[in-house]
């Protein structure tokens, strides 16, 4: 899998405001969307584009424009949520399908709770969004599921990861023969033993929307 580590003075800024027991969710909220805009604009270096003439005022040119079909962004619920507005900034005009997951917190097994994703996803590029990639059980998953319904490629945008989880998807993925890209802003030291994040920032859910 290509891990790529978004190096970049404002992303380390707003991370660490993330990571501050002190952040309210108000403003862990506008951070999280300001980040996944600044991570949006990496994880979308390779989205596919059709070359196509333009007329400008003076002359026609070439240019060129997102092709069909167009990218598909899946935010797994529930805190994936908190990153769909900032990455529908850059990538408007894709489609968005929803993933249900949750965690169990005794195995740290995945499961699926709720789908709504299209039934047929050939030649699609996906973007799925996950705040944490803690085991990496939930994102395999997840990305399992777009494979069986025929995605291409899938490019993975987590606020932070975990050395473990980036193994486990390797080891999982390693012969699968797609493409699997992760984009994050930091990666952390290790997991703890309840499978949280260290240094990490919590528990991402319940930084965004509370304990409900
Ligand atoms: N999920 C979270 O929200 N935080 C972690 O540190 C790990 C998983």
């Amino acid at each position: 899998m290509e891990t790529h580590v978004v190096d970049h003075p404002l992303v380390s800024h707003k991370l660490t405001t993330l990571r501050d027991v002190r952040t309210d969710s108000p403003t862990f909220r506008r951070l999280a969307d300001e980040l996944v805009t600044l991570l949006a604009y990496e994880a979308t270096r390779d989205v596919r584009v059709t070359e196509v003439t333009v007329e400008t005022p003076l002359t026609p040119t070439q240019g060129v424009r997102l092709s069909r079909p167009t990218p598909l962004v899946v935010p797994i619920l529930r805190a994936g949520l908190g990153m769909l507005d900032g990455m529908m900034r850059l990538l408007p005009t894709a489609e968005v399908g929803f993933l249900g997951m949750i965690r169990n917190e005794e195995t740290l097994e995945a499961s699926t709770y709720a789908t709504r994703l299209p039934d047929d996803l050939s030649g699609r590029q996906c973007f799925v969004l996950d705040p944490m990639l803690a085991t990496g059980g939930t994102l395999a998953a997840a990305i399992q599921f777009l494979f069986s319904r025929g995605a291409v490629d899938v490019t993975a945008l987590c606020l932070l990861a975990a050395p473990e989880g980036i193994a486990h998807l390797d080891s999982i993925f390693k012969d699968s023969g797609h493409p699997i890209k992760l984009v994050t802003a930091g990666l952390d030291e290790r997991l703890n033993d309840q499978g949280y994040i260290l240094p990490g920032l919590g528990d991402a859910g319940d930084r965004l929307y509370g304990v409900a």
